[in-house]
């Protein structure tokens, strides 16, 4: 298969900002794909090589990449790190370098042999695979082999993905769209792609499953050890009092531990640990991998759980951050370990040799969690209550706290409470602390926008233009500018920490009626706590869908400290959620 026609249609899809124009794109290119390599043109797609959970990524610095530009073309790399900067974008300057090559040559250029996607998927993954001395000499020879048969668009491509930053804003639920769309035999079929997506989330593997075996082999993917699962999630309410109602009157209460999720899978061989968003963190929690090896009683198993800071002299739970100063460290892990170490808090079980457990109800999964683990100084249960008495329950929410979690998260204890993956439903419902102090729960905003600092402010950002998710429409819909909350160091550092995010108009998937002075890829999210959420006729959250001409806002919003790094975009808080906030704190007013 010719690269031309995966080039082409990244060009289709960058020209439209409709999701659905952009799932037929991807139709078309999918049905004509051999389905030998159909993976490999989901992957590069996706702007990778490999499902995020295997750890092999593409992320050459933009450095080697501007030689490799200059040495296919024969520009001084001074030349190319102009048209870099002219575009703030390495493709444009790529696809430019060589449009100029193309003018001045004197021979048919890109002409004699065309690019294959097979030979650009190799040589990405000879490049990110490059270690040692000498790699980055290898790297830029495979990536001069690319471009001297590369036609200009092509090129813009290559350079974009090779440096991680392909972009073209594709959600995987658009992909998954147009996989059933082309393959599915039908809507009827879209829900069993997606369970098969939300317990094997690799669409690169889904792709080749169905477009070779058809639907009946995707009803047939199944759990495996090694491959993460999608979370299940909790929905919100506001108050104990419905949270019970809603349960049916009696429900499981859990601590909310305030740490970093953790999905570990064991066999006889190995332990690999993922976050929530499944990428392999077993590097920087070697303690946790050791200590859930230790305390597993069964040969396979994969379970879910929060990790959490303990303070070594009294045992008590530390904050969060303490474990988010792990996340990207490879090496000294030892020596922070032994300074702060995690206690793993265990609240389900979703695979028990050979087993398939998310089928199984909450009470049961809990009760064979219990059997098959034996508690540690560092692998515990998550402490839990059964209970009708709303009495009881409030203290034991206030027992929460006091220990140092967030809150509860109640779990339905009837039959139908199986382990939903990647969903956000009723079974599971989280009750946290902020509803008492603030008016709303903290929210994860995402960063789309900036403006320019004034005063003290001067040379920095003076706020940050914060959108929430909507899922329907696949856009970031704005809810706030957000000033304050930071320290003088993290303002100084914003312009450097987004610089990488910066684009030259506001990104087609955001929908602003504010102008901010810069504009981001919604790429960053942060949590954010306010005091209330009102009606407003300036943000775009919600337009239209309470009151005609109106969206919400957040007011006096504060960044809380945390960086969401753990979340994607596409998992911050949604517009659907702000809407449901607002309806509850009218109710709460009117009572
Ligand atoms: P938040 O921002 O409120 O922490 P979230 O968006 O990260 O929430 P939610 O699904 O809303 O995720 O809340 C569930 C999260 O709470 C889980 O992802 C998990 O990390 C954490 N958690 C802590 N204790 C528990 C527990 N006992 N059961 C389930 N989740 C728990």
């Amino acid at each position: 298969m010719l690269y031309a026609d995966i080039a082409d249609t990244y060009e289709k899809i960058e020209g439209t900002t409709k999701r659905l124009e952009m799932t037929d794109y991807l139709v078309e290119l999918l049905l004509k794909t051999p389905v030998k390599i159909i993976d490999k043109v989901v992957y590069l797609t996706q702007g990778k090589l490999y499902a995020d959970f295997v750890g092999i990524e593409l992320g050459l610095a933009e450095k080697l990449a501007i030689k490799a530009i200059s040495q296919a073309s024969g520009s001084s790399e001074k030349k190319v790190v102009e048209k870099f900067q002219k575009h703030g974008d390495i493709g444009l300057a790529a696809e430019e370098v060589f449009k100029n090559k193309k003018q001045t040559s004197l021979f048919s250029f890109g002409k004699e042999e065309e690019l294959t996607v097979e030979k650009v998927y190799d040589n990405f993954e000879k490049i990110a695979r490059a270690e040692g001395s000498g790699s980055q000499n290898k790297k830029i020879k495979l990536l001069v082999e690319l471009f001297n048969v590369a036609t200009p668009k092509e090129a813009r491509y290559i350079a974009r993905t090779v440096v991680g930053k392909l972009r073209l804003g594709i959600a995987d639920m658009t992909i998954l769209d147009a996989l059933a769309i082309a393959f599915g035999e039908g809507k009827e079929n879209r829900k069993y792609v997606e369970r098969a997506y939300n317990i094997h989330p690799d669409l690169g593997y889904i792709a080749k499953l169905l477009a070779s075996s058809g639907v009946e082999s995707i009803k047939n993917v199944s759990i495996e050890v090694g491959v993460p699962i999608r979370a299940m999630l909790a929905e919100r309410l506001p108050s104990l009092e419905q949270i019970l109602d809603k349960m049916g009157g009696r429900a499981a209460f859990e601590y909310k531990y305030d740490g970093m999720r953790i999905q570990a899978h064991i066999n006889s061989k190995s332990v690999e640990l993922y976050s929530r968003r499944l990428e392999k963190l077993t590097s920087q929690f070697p303690d946790v991998a050791r200590a859930i090896k230790s305390a597993f009683k069964g040969k396979e198993g994969i379970f879910d759980g929060e990790a959490v800071p303990v303070d070594i002299n009294t045992g008590e739970l530390l904050p969060f951050q303490m474990v988010s100063h792990r996340r990207g460290r490879k090496y000294g892990i030892e020596k922070i370990i032994e300074e702060i170490p995690v206690v793993l808090f265990l609240f389900d079980v979703l695979y028990l040799d050979g087993k398939d457990m998310t089928e199984v109800p909450y009470v049961e999964r809990r009760k064979a969690l219990e059997s098959v683990i034996d508690k540690s100084e560092h692998v515990k249960f998550a402490h839990r209550l059964v209970s009708s008495d709303l009495a009881e329950i409030k203290k034991y929410f206030d027992k929460a706290i006091e220990d140092g979690c967030e809150g509860l998260v109640a779990k339905n204890i009837g039959e139908e409470s199986i382990y939903r993956a990647g969903a956000r439903e009723f079974l599971w419902i989280k009750y946290k602390r902020d509803y008492k102090i603030e008016l709303v729960d903290t929210l994860d905003l995402v960063i789309v926008g900036a403006f320019a600092g004034k005063g003290r402010r001067k040379g920095t950002y003076g706020a940050l233009l914060m959108a929430a998710y909507n899922p329907e429409q696949d856009r970031f819909e704005t809810v706030c500018k957000l000033g304050s909350g930071f320290t003088d160091d993290q303002l100084a550092n914003l312009p450097n920490m987004l610089g990488e995010y910066k684009i030259k108009d506001k990104h087609p998937r955001v929908w602003s009626e504010i102008k901010a002075d810069y504009w981001f890829v919604p790429k960053v999210v942060i949590e954010v706590v306010g005091a209330e959420i009102t009606l407003s006729p300036t943000h775009t959250c919600a337009r239209d869908m309470l009151e005609k001409g109106s969206g919400l806002a957040v007011r006096f919003p504060r960044f809380t400290g945390k960086w969401r790094d753990d979340k994607s975009p596409e998992e911050a808080t949604t517009t659907k959620e702000l809407v449901e906030m607002y309806k509850a704190q009218i109710k709460n007013l009117e009572k």
